[in-house]
């Protein structure tokens, strides 16, 4: 493996493309095509807040590759955002599309902000005037954003309003949006959905029952909410769970419902019962079967990983691991099932959204959950086959399928 130094998210993604790619026989012109965004933009959003006082915040978005259908990815509003983790976060999604089979590109981009610090209309005021500055490269055959980390449905919501005043009905803009506005039923539990079937696979596979696995899930959000509610359903135990603030663990297991109902209502996990407090790093150290990174990128890296006890990771969040939290891991055995498998289910609904919004008709919830439940496994199957004839790990495995697709596509075209 190359020397690296310590590396942040994008490091890891480049890291994990070069490891994958040397092993494939792609022209060097071509890789080159495949490392670099189609398109990079920034906006400068002034708001005038409630208050009366000015703000100006910065937009972005990366396009990364669309050789295989619209750019497609979700929208991120938290502080620490920046035009080098949205390239990384494009480039993932262009590889996790390709990987589940759906015809989508990669995209990926945000406003630097904290949404805790605004009013809904200020929310509101900041997301139209981001939409005002992008709607000319977003649309439904051309870029197709998506909820990701501080966005949910209802930003999804505004930016259909405030995107269909310059092109008409268009509800095939963005994906994730209320039912009533077209979303799809099972989209907002889609990517939770999709983790606990790949881990449902993987215990299958590695021979563990599922009813006998201890789970820790960093995040309490879209993801990590879900992941909790349906593992738990499956039989396994969560005993440890935490968001931003902190966490709790309960090795009895715990009543997932009743945390969900929790945090909706006091908007953090602190002050659940029958719990004792953690801290984050406390989470990610514990001694557990399955540790499901359901928050951010880079949580694991070369600083806390030897304290890593679990002994399977199933990564949840994009980009949770360094790459030499990576390679600590499959040195030690541990087997790491990477984001661009295991959290594809929410782009995969996604697409099932876009289908029905472009067809115009609405498919009933049991058949989103089966078409998902067949396209999670089929990729699933593939990555498995693909690292024991390869001889790799499951991430290796994963790249080289989709990163092979997207080459192959990209020279069809003559790119
Ligand atoms: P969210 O905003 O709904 O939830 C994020 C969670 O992370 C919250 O519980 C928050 O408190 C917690 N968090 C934030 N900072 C933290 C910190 N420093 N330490 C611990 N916890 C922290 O976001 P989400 O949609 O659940 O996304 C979570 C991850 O899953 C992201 O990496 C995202 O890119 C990825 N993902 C999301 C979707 C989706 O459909 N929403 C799809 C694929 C991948």
């Amino acid at each position: 493996m190359p020397e690296i130094e310590k590396r942040n998210c994008q490091d890891a993604e480049s890291c994990f493309f070069e490891a994958a790619t040397s092993k494939l026989k792609i022209d060097g012109n071509l890789l080159q095509f495949l490392r670099t965004p189609f398109r990079e933009i920034k906006v400068e959003i002034p708001l005038i807040k409630e208050d009366g006082s000015l703000k100006v915040l910065s937009g972005y978005r990366v396009q990364h590759n669309n050789v295989l259908g619209p750019f497609k990815g979700g929208l991120r509003y938290h502080p620490a955002v920046n035009m080098g983790e949205f390239r990384a976060l494009a480039a993932l999604m262009t590889w996790k599309c390709a990987l589940v089979g759906i015809p989508f590109g990669g995209g990926k981009g945000g406003i630097a902000c904290d949404p805790k610090e605004f009013t809904t209309r200020e929310l509101r005021e900041l997301t139209k005037s981001f939409t005002a500055k992008m709607h000319h490269i977003f649309g439904p055959r051309l870029d197709v954003p998506a909820p990701d980390v501080g966005t949910n449905p209802k930003v999804m919501a505004w930016i259909y309003e405030e995107y269909n005043k310059y092109n008409g009905h268009s509800p095939g803009v963005v994906t994730g949006k209320p039912v009533e506005l077209g979303g799809s039923y099972g989209r907002l539990e889609a990517t939770g959905r999709g983790v606990a079937m790949i881990t449902g696979f993987v215990l299958e596979r590695l021979k563990r029952d599922i009813r006998a696995q201890r789970v820790a899930i960093q995040g309490f959000g879209n993801v990590g909410s879900y992941t909790a509610k349906f593992l738990n359903e499956m039989g396994a135990k969560v005993v440890a769970v935490s968001d931003a603030s902190g966490g709790i663990l309960n090795e009895r297991g715990i009543d997932t419902q009743g945390l969900f109902l929790h945090s909706k209502k006091e908007g953090r996990l602190a002050g659940f019962a029958n719990a004792e407090s953690i801290t984050n790093e406390e989470l990610l150290a514990l001694r557990c079967d399955v540790l499901i990174p359901a928050a951010l990128d880079g949580v694991i890296h070369d600083g806390n990983v030897d304290k890593v006890r679990a002994s399977l990771i199933v990564e949840a969040a994009n980009s949770p691991l360094t790459y030499e939290a990576h390679i600590n891991l499959v040195e030690r055995g541990i087997p790491v099932i990477p984001d661009i498998l295991v959290n594809a289910g929410g782009v995969t609904v996604s697409y099932f959204e876009w289908v029905q919004n472009v067809q115009g008709y609405r498919w009933e919830e049991d058949r989103v959950d089966s078409e998902l439940e067949k396209t999670m496994l089929k990729a699933a199957e593939a990555v498995f086959k693909t690292a024991e004839s390869e001889k790799v790990d499951y991430r290796t495995a994963a790249y080289l399928i989709a990163v092979s697709r997207v080459a192959k596509a990209m020279e069809l075209t003559g790119f």
